[in-house]
């Protein structure tokens, strides 16, 4: 008899167009803290310090604020773990068309997904854009963050002189439009819309695999917790993603090989 993560992988197998979304759940285990997890960052730090009006009243400080919180926060060079890696052997492999992620941190592509194929729906902490929308410069956020480290408060556009920002999504401020209509299109085309550690708590994620579902695609969950469309998905696993992506792999890329003999 196949096993449940068996089952998903011939669905993922058999879909025409597979969509993955990833939440804070898919990187836990790389230690990356999940912000809206109960014991939650925002019981220890302040949203307004961080939220886009404070940026525009005080770059130099928020930069400051950000170092800090960013140092206690995250591990100075966190690697993709086994969901990850999952996830890029699938999209290498074409089982999954389209990778959208709610997380900032850069670990998909580090597990070998090429950037141009994820979609960041809240932006990315790799990056620094310029705050003159007019400007339009974006580089990496390793060279700012170490001008800003020195006293660079806040690191300015080589641009036009302007401050930078990283270019993750702060509260109070919109998501990038491309990535959202990307997302969105993705979506509406899927027959199967597979959702890894993401609660389905905050918009636009959570109407996604909504809009997948209403038009007749396969939802599957991999999630800790249980979500609000659990209800409505013919896969659930309430595991960790690092638990089931694996063995979901293991099985659909072993079919592949069996196929091609
Ligand atoms: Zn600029």
């Amino acid at each position: 008899m196949a096993t449940r993560t068996e089952l998903l992988a011939r669905a993922v197998a058999d879909a025409d167009t597979a969509t993955v979304l990833t939440g804070a759940g898919v990187s836990t285990a790389s230690g990356i803290p999940d912000f809206r997890s109960n014991d939650g960052i925002w019981d220890r730090y302040d949203r307004d310090q961080f939220d886009i009006g404070r940026f525009e009243d005080d770059p130099g400080g928020f930069w400051a604020d950000w170092l800090a919180a960013r140092g206690k926060l995250f591990p100075a060079d966190p690697d993709p773990n086994p969901a990850h890696e999952s996830l890029a052997d699938l999209v290498g492999a074409g089982a999954v068309d389209t990778l959208i992620t709610q997380n900032t941190d850069g670990l998909h592509q580090a597990a070998g997904v090429p950037g141009r194929e994820v979609v960041e729906l809240h932006g990315s902490g790799d990056r620094v854009v310029c705050s003159d929308t007019g400007c339009r410069y974006r580089g990496p956020a390793d060279p700012a963050r170490e001008r800003a480290e020195r006293g660079e408060r806040p690191p300015v556009c080589p641009q036009c002189g302007d401050a930078l920002k990283p270019s993750s999504v702060l509260f109070g401020e919109s998501l990038p439009e491309h990535a959202h209509l990307r997302a969105h299109a993705a979506a509406e085309r899927s027959d199967l819309f597979l959702v890894v550690g993401s609660s389905l708590t905050v918009e636009p994620a959570a109407s996604l695999p909504e809009t997948a579902v209403n038009r007749g695609a396969t939802l599957a969950v991999v999630n800790l917790d249980r979500t609000a469309l659990d209800g409505r998905a013919s896969y659930v696993f309430n595991d960790r993603a690092e638990a089931v992506l694996p063995a979901v792999r293991d099985h659909l890329l072993g079919e592949d090989r069996a196929r091609g003999e």
